[in-house]
Order: C-alpha cells, then sequence, then structure tokens
C-alpha cells in the first residue's frame, strides 16, 4: 500500500521555526486534513511535500521518494500535484487553456485530452466557460480551474492547500464535493483547511496542528465531536 510519511520534520526560515517535529501520515485512498488557523505551517508543510522548502531534519518520503531531496518537477512527475493557496490561475488565458497548463508534465496528448473530458464531466461548469478568460471567473470557478489543472497532471496524491478560502458556504460546499468525488475516482486527498467544519464533513482522518506541530489527531467523526475542536475551530 502506497503512502505518505512525514516524521519529525524541523522547517526553519531563518530564525523563525515553522515546523517543530510534524509527523503525520496519510494512506493510499484516503481525504486526510491538517486543520490550523493562520500561520499554523499549512503552507508550508505543502511546500515542504513539493520539494519547495527543505526541512532542516525528520523525514517526508511518499512510496519510495524522498522528498526532502527529490526535485520538483520529479515530484510532479511521479504524481504528487500541489494546488496553491489563492489559486494562481491566468487572468487573461481561457478556462481551457489554464487546464492545458496543468499537462506540462504529459507526454501524451491522448491522456491530456481524456482527462480534459474528465474535469468537463466532474465540473460542467468550467465546460460552459471553456471560451472564457480565467479573470472574469467567480472565485468558486477560479478553485475548479485550479483543481481541474491538477487533475490533467494526473495525480496520485493531490495537495490542496486551503481550497475554501474566500468562498461563499454554498460554494465551498460544491468544491468539496468534486473534492470526494476526485477522491472516489481514485486519487489520494491531503486537504489543509481553516475551514474545520467544511473539511471535517469530506475528510476521513485530521490532525490539527498548532505553531508548526501536530496537538490532535483522529477521524474526522472523532474531531469533529472533540471539545476541544468545537470550541477552537468549530464555533457554538
Ligand atoms: P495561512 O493559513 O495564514 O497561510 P499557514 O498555516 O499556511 O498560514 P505558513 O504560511 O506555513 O502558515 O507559516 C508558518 C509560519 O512560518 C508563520 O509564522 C509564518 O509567518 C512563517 N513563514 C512562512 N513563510 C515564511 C517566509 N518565507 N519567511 C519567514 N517566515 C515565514
Amino acid at each position: 500500500m502506497s503512502s505518505l510519511e512525514v516524521d519529525q520534520a524541523d522547517v526553519y526560515y531563518g530564525r523563525v521555526h515553522a515546523l517543530r517535529h510534524l509527523s503525520f501520515r496519510v494512506e493510499e485512498g484516503e481525504i486526510v486534513c491538517l486543520l490550523g488557523n493562520n500561520g499554523a505551517g499549512k503552507s508550508t508543510t505543502m511546500n515542504m511535500l513539493s520539494g519547495l522548502v527543505r526541512p532542516r531534519s525528520g523525514a517526508a518520503r511518499w512510496n519510495d521518494l524522498d522528498l526532502t531531496t527529490a526535485k520538483p518537477w520529479d515530484i510532479v512527475s511521479a504524481g504528487l500535484i500541489h494546488v496553491p493557496e489563492g489559486r494562481r490561475i491566468f487572468s487573461t488565458m481561457t478556462v481551457h487553456e489554464n487546464l492545458l497548463l496543468g499537462g506540462y508534465t504529459v507526454r501524451d496528448k491522448r491522456l491530456i485530452d481524456q482527462r480534459l473530458d474528465q474535469v468537463y464531466e466532474l465540473m460542467p461548469r468550467l465546460a460552459e466557460r471553456r471560451r472564457q478568460q480565467g479573470g472574469t471567473l467567480s472565485g468558486g470557478e477560479q478553485q475548479m480551474v485550479a483543481i481541474g489543472r491538477a487533475i490533467i497532471g494526473g495525480p496520485k496524491l493531490l495537495l490542496l492547500d486551503e481550497p475554501s478560502m474566500g468562498l461563499a458556504p454554498l460554494i465551498v460546499k460544491q468544491v468539496m464535493d468534486i473534492i470526494s468525488a476526485v477522491n472516489t475516482h481514485g486519487t489520494t486527498v491531503l486537504l489543509v483547511e481553516q475551514n474545520a467544519r467544511a473539511a471535517l464533513k469530506v475528510a476521513h482522518r485530521a490532525y490539527v496542528v498548532e505553531t508548526g506541530e501536530v496537538t490532535l489527531s483522529g477521524t474526522a467523526a472523532e474531531l469533529a465531536k472533540d471539545p476541544r475542536v468545537v470550541e477552537a475551530y468549530l464555533g457554538a
């Protein structure tokens, strides 16, 4: 069984100790969520897994790949695809052109076409807007393009950094349903969220990260009932 394993990872930015002995696992087929407030270290964790930030100590492995030394290009080519916070779609390119950018590591044109069909089937709203410029899309539609672009790359493990950010509750639900569907089609998902309510509905398991370390973990159902999570992340 393939899995992602982070063991006692420490990341520093100069004197800032951003990740402190961070450890967690994601098994194949799961949706696992890292919950945490601003500055908890969620984006740093994602950037470490994509090879953009290197830990000073500790391990991060995905199957046989050592993520602490592998090049970002090789990590993407192996199927670990990161959808960064803030979507970063190109505003003057169409939806279709933005999606095609996700295929930059894919040599087989037919595979790209097949995956484009999958994306348009999963997100019909993008099919309707395929010729519309990225910058004119709503926030939810831009998030769909960001997820769709990752799907074109053929993710085995999808890293999603705060997909609900800035979206109205109804749109958050639509995006979470898309994440669930992507997972059902066979993609393992690591989801990073401040929106614990939405994330715990879609995740199988979750870890709470506070100032760079894991303070709680369990199944999503367990954490949704945990008084510490309810008080700190779910509100009244
Ligand atoms: P947010 O949800 O606000 O993006 P986060 O949980 O993703 O928060 P990170 O962005 O990973 O948190 O930041 C973790 C810590 O590292 C914070 O204290 C942040 O200020 C610090 N940090 C992040 N990037 C840098 C950087 N490039 N240089 C210095 N400190 C940084």
